[in-house]
């Protein structure tokens, strides 16, 4: 009698503490109010991924589908039991979230770079502490690493949302690719001898850490930081608090326990005045803050669907990184919804800051938890787009140049004068004889002229008269 009674306990005791797992939904969009539904509330709906007027994948609570149901909407279920399901795919792992690193295993990973690539790898620094005190680390990868030189410069950052363990991977991964390639690879050399490029794998320490505490061998869905918010529900979007066009409720939630809550104020969060404080200190052209998932290459603005003065350079830059991975190029609003208070709008926004931060958000692979085996095949589809953004980094500080296109001239005997109007990054003077004039005639080899100048900027030099009947360029 007293030994079925202790069962029965014990059962109660079980279902005390089960939580409910949230549930994978297909919401399709099949007429206009469905994608009008979506637009108004995007900012209620944890929305994981989607296109627009096609579905939105959404991660959902039972009460959420009954409502969605209720209201008429079609409604897929793609996967019950979401956090099991992840953790399911880690049974044969390492140790706890499998091939993936937990926050200490990111640190003693960071600090396994420096021991193997000294002499391009600097020690870890902190940019300073989360809320409940754990630090934001980042490292930087250059020649001379523990120096910040004068060298163009560069942000990775990955995991404002806690559970995107495959961004925070990213981050690692290529710092340990930089680490392995320099001094065999001559581009990979290259770029880190003449950049610096720093990174910043968990800028939600505290959310990550929660994550390991709720399902300690992986696929914890929590997202937003650990700030208390005194009515019963915790943590802000760490990507819907950054302070340019802040407050819209498209995208974004004054509902302290919406996923997407946005905080009480503009930059209201420690860790998002850390990575402003640490931005704002330094000379960044490009940042890359890495997401999960979706397959998309995300740029300004996400507040609205209006583009940024620099929309052709944003255009061409997405452009050559998806020709690496596929990835669906564009701003929020054109492929997803629109987002404000996030990252790229504060990057390339906020100028009287910091100068123009061309900021980017690539949202990696089809899951918040991927199968091991997709580590290595998300990273090796983002490596060259990162190489490529590491590349721009110093092109974006280099010279700008200026010039008409020059006329169909059928003059060959006196050639013809080009002017170019040069400008250093910044302002900064150009090293007068640097400029050259490269011309080719009738598909000659090169001939370079060194251009005369610049007062005011202005070069000059003389393109020699072809022959009669040649082409040139
Ligand atoms: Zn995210």
């Amino acid at each position: 009698m007293r030994l079925i009674l202790t069962a029965i306990l014990m059962v109660f005791a079980v279902s005390a503490f089960a939580v409910e797992e949230h549930t994978m939904i297909r919401f399709h969009i099949d007429t206009a109010i469905d994608q009008d539904y979506i637009d108004e509330n995007a900012g209620r709906l944890d929305i994981a991924d989607g296109r627009r007027e096609q579905y939105y994948d959404i991660v959902a609570m039972e009460d959420d589908i009954e409502a969605l149901q209720g209201l008429g909407f079609r409604i897929e279920i793609l996967q019950p039991q979401l956090e099991s399901f992840y953790a399911s795919q880690y049974t044969n792992s390492r140790s706890n979230f499998g091939i993936y690193h937990t926050y200490p295993e990111m640190v003693e990973f960071v600090d396994s770079l420096r021991m193997r690539f000294p002499e391009v790898i600097s020690e870890k620094f902190s940019i300073g502490q989360s809320i409940n005190g754990n630090e934001i680390w980042c490292f930087r990868v250059s020649d001379n690493p523990d120096v910040d030189e004068d060298e163009p410069e560069i942000l990775f950052d990955a995991m404002h949302h806690a559970r995107e363990i495959m961004a925070g991977e990213m981050c690692i991964m290529l710092g340990e690719y930089l680490g392995e390639n320099y001094g065999s690879d001559p581009e990979i050399t290259n770029l880190v001898d003449t950049r610096e490029v720093y990174i910043i794998p968990m800028g939600n320490p505290d959310g990550v850490l929660y994550n390991e505490q709720t399902n300690p061998t992986g696929g914890g869905m929590w997202r937003k930081n650990r700030r208390n918010n005194g009515d019963g529900t915790y943590g802000v979007d760490l990507n819907r608090n950054y302070p340019y066009e802040w407050g819209c409720d498209y995208g974004s939630s004054g509902y302290p326990g919406d996923e997407t809550y946005r905080g009480t104020s503009p930059g209201s969060e420690i860790e998002t005045q850390h990575f402003m404080n640490f931005i704002n200190a330094h000379n960044f052209t490009i940042r890359q803050s890495v997401h999960t998932y979706g397959d998309l290459t995300l740029y300004p603005w996400g507040y609205t669907t209006a583009n940024t003065p620099d929309e052709a350079l944003f255009r061409e830059m997405a452009a050559q990184m998806v020709m690496y991975n596929g990835y669906t190029p564009g701003q929020p609003g054109d492929v997803l919804y629109d987002v404000c208070g996030g990252t790229f709008d504060w990057d390339y926004g906020a100028q009287d800051e910091h100068g123009k931060i061309y900021g980017f958000t690539n949202e990696i692979g089809s899951s918040f938890w991927p199968s091991e085996a997709n580590r290595q095949p998300y990273f090796d589809e983002n490596i060259w787009p990162a190489i490529y953004l590491i590349g721009m980094a110093g092109n974006l500080t280099n010279v700008t140049i200026e010039h008409d296109q020059l006329p169909f001239t059928a003059d060959y005997v006196y050639g013809y004068d080009v002017e170019a109007m040069a400008q250093g990054y910044g302002g900064a003077d150009i090293v007068v004889g640097s400029g050259k004039l490269n011309y080719r005639v009738g598909g000659g080899s090169l001939n370079k002229v060194t251009m005369r100048g610049g007062g005011g900027g202005m070069y000059t030099a003389r393109h020699p008269g072809p022959t009669q009947g040649s082409g040139g360029e």
